[in-house]
């Protein structure tokens, strides 16, 4: 039987989710459709890389000694492009014209840069002023890895940069582990879709879209279980078919209303709460689950700022988890605060502020104007979270806060 967790702080919170974290099965794909996804087994290269002594630039491929003076007139023996490969040992008073790319031909041990070089007229030969030492302008073989080296360790995400890495390893199929399907299911009866004009008392679902950008951009698999109203027997079907997932992200219907119907149908459906409530604002009623199965659970407040908060600070880093990188939580940095802050109340805040690099290339950070979590409008001009401690005291201009940026800061 395991203890659900309440009313516990956000760290606490925080390592509670990561110590339910199982990485998902490691699967062998093509490379071209991992990027994004993380190696479960290292990746090795079969080639010495560069495979060969290669040319680093355009130029005159020499035997240094031929040009000890300074300068020296040699005879153009021929002239060798990217991809081809001379048929014949450099001998003294020779210089072949290369490439960049090209590999140095035996005999040779420096390449001239074209810019130094004076070709003849009749281009049989060529006035070169260089003093190269050996190895000038050549990228010897095995320089950057040797066969059988490991390129890439597992447990690395593939960016562009690792994929290409891979590439050159000869890594036409890598293992990863396999991209986590995510569940998104909205309730509330007064939701409706974007196309409509709401009617009475409703609003539109913009949560639905929060979530799934915020799935979307961990890497995951969008199941969209559209809205389920507050409806127990909808409620109950969808959910059912959420923990088809592997991860099941709700939002709405966890406070304390008579139509909050989530917490109750979770447990008819079988999941166990590890987490009930956490010391944080916005997202005090949040929860996290595990069904009988082992899928995992999320739900969310609806208000816009919680949904999106609460994805941020617990949902982003096990989806990270599961598919084999870091459960850490977002990084936290240490920013000057541009406008005065009120004390803070019982439970650890995070605002939506503007992070922004200052003239002098420390980071200063403003609180974005706002009308609370129901407003998704504020939230839409912030770039980070400004952290506040619970108990707080209130903040004057110039005090160093701590951020969470929440895109790359330019
Ligand atoms: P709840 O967590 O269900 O009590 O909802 C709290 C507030 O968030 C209410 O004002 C809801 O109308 C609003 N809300 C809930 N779900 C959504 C959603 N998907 N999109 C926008 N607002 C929502
Ligand atoms: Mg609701």
């Amino acid at each position: 039987m395991s203890m659900t967790a309440e009313n516990v702080d956000v760290a606490e919170a925080q390592r509670i989710v990561s110590a339910a974290v199982v990485p998902l099965a490691a699967v062998r794909l093509p490379l071209s459709d991992a990027l994004g996804l993380t190696l479960g087994e290292p990746v090795c290269t079969d080639l010495d890389d560069p495979p060969f002594d290669r040319a680093l630039m355009d130029g005159y491929a020499v035997r240094s000694a031929d040009l000890a003076a300074g300068s020296a007139t040699l005879r153009v023996v021929g002239s060798l492009g990217a991809g081809a490969v001379a048929d014949r040992t450099l001998q003294a008073g020779e210089a072949l014209r290369i490439n960049t790319g090209a590999p140095v031909p035996a005999g040779a041990d420096a390449v001239v840069m074209v810019e130094r070089s004076t070709l003849s007229d009749d281009g049989a030969t060529v006035r070169l002023t260089d003093t190269p030492s050996p190895g000038q302008s050549i990228t010897p073989r095995a320089t950057h890895m040797s066969a059988g080296d490991e390129v890439l360790s597992a447990g690395t995400m593939l960016g562009p940069a690792q994929v290409a890495a891979a590439a050159t390893a000869g890594a036409a199929q890598v293992v990863v582990y396999r991209r986590p399907r995510v569940a998104v299911l909205v309730t509330g009866n007064e939701l409706v879709a974007i196309d409509t004009r709401p009617g009475p008392g409703q609003i539109r679902n913009s949560n639905g879209y929060a979530m799934a950008g915020l799935v979307r951009e961990a890497g995951c698999e969008l199941v969209e279980l559209g809205i389920a109203g507050d409806n127990p027997d909808l409620l109950t079907r969808k959910i059912d078919e959420g923990l088809r997932a592997d991860v099941l992200c709700i939002t709405g219907g966890i406070s304390m209303g008579q139509y909050d119907l989530v917490p109750d149908v979770l447990r008819a459906c079988g999941v166990t709460f590890a987490l009930r409530k956490i010391a944080v604002r916005p997202g005090k009623p949040t929860i996290f689950g595990r069904s009988a199965a082992g899928n995992y659970v999320f739900a969310l407040p609806g208000n816009p700022v919680s949904c999106l908060v609460g994805f941020r600070l617990f949902v982003a880093p096990l989806l990270r988890g599961i598919q084999g990188g870091s459960t850490a939580p977002p990084a936290v940095v240490s920013a000057r605060l541009t406008e005065p802050m009120r004390n803070n109340g019982g439970r650890q805040a995070y605002i939506p502020a503007w992070v922004e690099v200052s003239g002098d290339g420390t980071l200063e950070a403003r609180p974005v104007a706002w009308h609370g979590s129901g407003d998704p409008f504020g939230m839409a001009t912030a770039n980070g979270l400004l952290v506040r401690d619970a108990g707080a005291e209130p903040a004057e201009p110039g005090a160093m806060v701590d951020v969470i940026p929440l895109t790359l800061l330019r």
